[in-house]
């Protein structure tokens, strides 16, 4: 069934803040290592969405299921990220006097790293998946360089470098492309098909441009429901989202 396959499965999701339904019966189920993109106009639940799977906010109603098992609803955020969901906030929180490859052994080392030198004392298996997470968000070459000399959409791909690093059975990035340059905009939609091979990944998203080099699985919210899935393509062409994005 739909339930047993999927990684992540929402069914009749619904939060109310004062009376105001932010999430309204809003269903979603994401596959195991599929990468899904939600758009949708200001206001239609995406950031509710995303604060419900990582355990921030509590519906009212519904079912949030993952691996088909674990009730997220009945979990707290430390417990949904022990289960291995990473959230990337739409700002960067890198340590910005710490060297690149020290913010990634802080997060494979979590709350017992220590800064400086750490890197010597980790095991061989755990510097390859450094060096794996830093190719990945090709920063390499930088690694010795300090965060905060880096460009916002390095800072940006350094972050998602420091989940990474946690091996997250599934990833949740908001908004990734915001503030960046266009090549930067680019680069991320590479680099997150590259991580898409190995990880399920959700991602809010604004930019259209984007959205398109991603060539993943839309869904459409509006008024906390879903209102279209399928291709970019296909979305667009719907004239209920066209109606709600041109106010028609
Ligand atoms: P999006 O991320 O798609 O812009 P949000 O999930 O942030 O949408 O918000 C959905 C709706 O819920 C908005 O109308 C917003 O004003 C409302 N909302 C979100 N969080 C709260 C809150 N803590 N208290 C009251 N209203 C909220």
């Amino acid at each position: 069934t739909e339930l047993a396959n999927s990684l992540l499965y929402l069914d009749g999701v619904t939060v109310s803040f004062d009376g105001f339904r932010a999430l309204n019966n809003l269903s979603l189920v994401v596959g195991h290592g599929e990468m899904r993109a939600i758009i949708g106009p200001n206001g239609a639940g995406k950031t509710t969405m995303m604060d419900v799977i990582t355990g921030k906010t509590r519906p009212d109603k519904g079912d949030v299921l993952f691996h088909g098992a674990h009730d997220l609803t009945r979990l707290d955020e430390a417990a949904i990220a022990e289960l291995g969901i990473g959230r990337k906030f739409q700002r960067p929180t890198v340590f910005e006097s710490h060297t690149v490859l020290d913010n990634i052994v802080l997060a494979l080392e979590g709350p017992r790293g220590v800064f400086s030198s750490l890197f010597a004392r980790l095991t061989g298996p755990q510097r390859d998946r450094i060096d794996e997470v830093l190719d990945t968000i090709r920063l390499g070459e930088r690694r010795n360089e300090l965060a905060g000399s880096l460009s916002h959409g390095q800072k940006q791909w350094l972050e998602i470098g420091m989940l990474l690093a946690q091996d997250p059975a599934l990833l949740l990035v908001d908004e990734p492309a915001a503030g960046m340059t266009d090549a930067e905009t680019a680069e991320t939609a590479v680099l997150l098909r590259r991580i898409a091979e190995t990880h399920s990944v959700v991602v809010v998203e604004h930019d259209m441009t984007f959205v398109r080099d991603l060539g993943v699985r839309v869904t459409v919210l509006h008024e906390g429901s879903v209102l279209a899935e399928g291709s970019l393509d296909q979305v667009s062409a719907d004239e209920r989202v066209i109606e709600v994005y041109l106010g028609r």
